[in-house]
């Protein structure tokens, strides 16, 4: 009996951890009512990085047939390299993340990196080489530390501690009376959302993938934390491919390359001030925020 009961408790346990790992990648893209379709090819190769170069060829997709979503789009980024991505509410941006971790396959077109179409490589292995910075990280009900180790299994205490320092939390955590073993999510200490998005960071740090995608939510912060956040993705994101989605342009100005998504078209591209004297979709989105700041009176 004693036997039956220690793999059964095991198995309760590797389900529990399967379930709230996929519930926690799902949440980050808010896709938990959407079954997860795509599976590994018969033939699937693991992804061999060379230096995690990303290119979207003509890509389309519908989550309904009936509504495209993406259309034709043609992007690319160099490997090591940063691509802000921008455009109005409901113009595809997420959707692009989507894709390039494959909670979706393309309806038209490819992605590929570093020249392997992402349909022909494992999921695992595709999902190991991207690493995310999500508007809203889900954290496990379980130590500070887990949360941070969960990006790479196996972590010393040292890594740990390297990873908080580089996402600005370390003071954070050493202030706290059991430090790495403290509880955090739902049954205990509640974190903000910019401690939260550090969160992400340092686990990002620590799973040290080359290719990065970064949701950027900084819209509820106050100005010291946003800085915070933006030190830290910084640094992140340098030597990484990275794909950032900005929803308020202040936090792009000075990305090297900035595309224009509109409608699931791309409409521009360029740097703020190629952007800003071509006066077209993106001159039109800086006037409407920089309005939207401006004190009402
Ligand atoms: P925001 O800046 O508001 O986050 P976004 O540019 O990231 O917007 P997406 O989340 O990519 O936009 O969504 C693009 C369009 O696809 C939206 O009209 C949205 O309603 C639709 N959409 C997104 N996810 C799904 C889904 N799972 N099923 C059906 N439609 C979806």
């Amino acid at each position: 009996m004693i036997q039956l009961f220690v793999p059964l408790g095991f198995l309760g346990f590797i389900y529990r951890e399967i379930r709230e790992a996929l519930t926690n990648i799902e949440r980050l893209f808010g896709l938990l009512e959407a079954p997860v379709k795509v599976a590994d090819a018969e033939d699937a190769k693991p992804l061999q990085i060379t230096g995690g170069a990303v290119d979207f060829d003509q890509v389309s997709h519908a989550y309904d047939p009936a509504r495209p979503i993406l259309q034709g789009v043609d992007l690319h980024i160099p490997a090591g390299h940063t691509l802000a991505i921008v455009g109005p509410s409901g113009a595809g941006k997420s959707t692009l993340a989507r894709l390039l971790f494959r909670f979706y396959d393309v309806g038209g077109g490819a992605i590929r990196i570093d020249g392997q179409d992402i349909r022909g490589v494992t999921q695992d292995s595709l999902r190991q080489a991207i690493g995310v910075v999500p508007q809203d990280t889900v954290l496990f009900n379980d130590s500070i530390g887990y949360n941070i180790a969960y990006g790479k299994p196996g972590a010393t205490e040292e890594q740990i501690w390297q990873a908080l320092r580089m996402a600005q939390l370390e003071d954070f955590v050493r202030r706290l009376p059991k430090g790495l073993n403290t509880q955090v999510g739902e049954r205990g200490l509640k974190l903000s959302g910019g401690e939260k998005q550090r969160i992400a960071i340092a686990r990002v740090l620590l799973k040290n993938p080359p290719i990065l995608i970064l949701d950027e939510a900084t819209s509820s912060l106050d100005t010291h934390a946003e800085r915070l956040i933006l030190d830290a993705l910084n640094l992140i994101s340098q030597k990484r491919t990275t794909l950032a989605i900005a929803h308020r342009l202040s936090t792009i100005v000075h990305a090297e390359r900035i595309l224009v998504l509109d409608q699931g078209r791309v409409v521009e591209q360029g740097s703020h001030e190629e952007l800003l004297a071509a006066g077209g979709a993106y001159a039109r989105l800086w006037a409407d925020q920089q309005r939207e700041q401006q004190p009402q009176g």
